[in-house]
């Protein structure tokens, strides 16, 4: 059975920490050119907080989607700078990043923590998309899969198995995030149908379903190779997602038929 053919690709454009109110809408208005992004392969942008009620205004009835970088794993209430997930439904996300690797290697976040903030955005009716992923010392002492199994499993532990048909992970080796050195397509390729397998082991028909992405990297040059692999359902763009000409780029790769390779 061909179960690649049934799950819509994901293009997601991760623009961390970066950009004026200004550099924002800029970069909107020239991803919203006319016939550049539809619904053939899902957008997703994640603007800095603070413009997301920006982005969301330029957004409305448009074929991008909202995410936040970020969500605090508590509800609302006492706790200084976090913002809680209903916040993010109130401005207009759909979706938000949960255990972006930079958010545990410089904030400390540790894989119970992931799972609270999977948890809240699900339960706010956000769509988590959970990033996974290795370091290059990790990789080099034969850890990947105990690393990425050990993520995985964690938010498993608290929502479920089931809860994974309503999210998406994103495999990010961290030693090729902002980098420039990509995971070949054969390595992201394993390490996706690793993923697959190991929720294929809990629940087939989730597993067929569950859209996995590759971060890391990606830009316009190697894009399609990476699509093509039968696991990767996608990308989560940093640094080239910046780049009005370059994220449209990636976006149009996705849209090729991995049939046809
Ligand atoms: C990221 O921030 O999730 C990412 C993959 O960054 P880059 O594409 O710049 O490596």
């Amino acid at each position: 059975m061909n179960t690649t053919a049934a799950r819509r690709r994901i293009v997601a454009g991760n623009w961390k920490m970066h950009g004026s109110r200004a550099e924002t809408q800029a970069l909107l208005d020239a991803l919203l050119a006319p016939a550049q992004i539809d619904e053939r392969v899902t957008c997703i942008v994640f603007p800095p907080f603070v413009y997301l009620s920006d982005a969301a205004r330029t957004l409305r009835g448009q074929p991008i989607h909202l995410g936040a970088q970020d969500v605090c794993a508590e509800a609302p209430g006492a706790y200084t700078g976090e913002v809680a997930a209903p916040m993010l439904r109130d401005v207009g996300c759909d979706y938000v990043l949960v255990g972006h690797s930079e958010r545990r290697a410089l904030y400390g976040e540790d894989d119970a923590l992931v799972a609270r903030k999977f948890a809240a955005a699900q339960a706010n009716k956000l769509l988590p998309i959970l990033c996974v992923g290795e370091t290059l010392a990790e990789r080099d002492a034969d850890q990947t899969y105990a690393v990425v199994g050990r993520q995985l499993d964690a938010v498993i532990a608290v929502s479920g198995v089931a809860a994974l048909a309503q999210a998406v992970v994103a495999y990010e080796p961290v030693w090729a995030i902002g980098t420039g050195r990509t995971a070949t397509p054969q390595q992201a390729q394993d390490v996706h149908a690793f993923i697959r397998g190991r929720v294929a082991a809990l629940d087939a028909k989730i597993a067929a379903g569950l859209r996995i992405l590759y971060g890391g990297s990606v830009k316009a040059g190697n894009a399609r190779e990476l699509f093509t692999q039968p696991d990767v359902d996608g990308g989560l763009i940093g640094g080239a997602s910046l780049k009005a000409d370059e994220f449209l780029a990636i976006w149009s790769a996705a849209l090729a038929d991995r049939r046809a390779h």
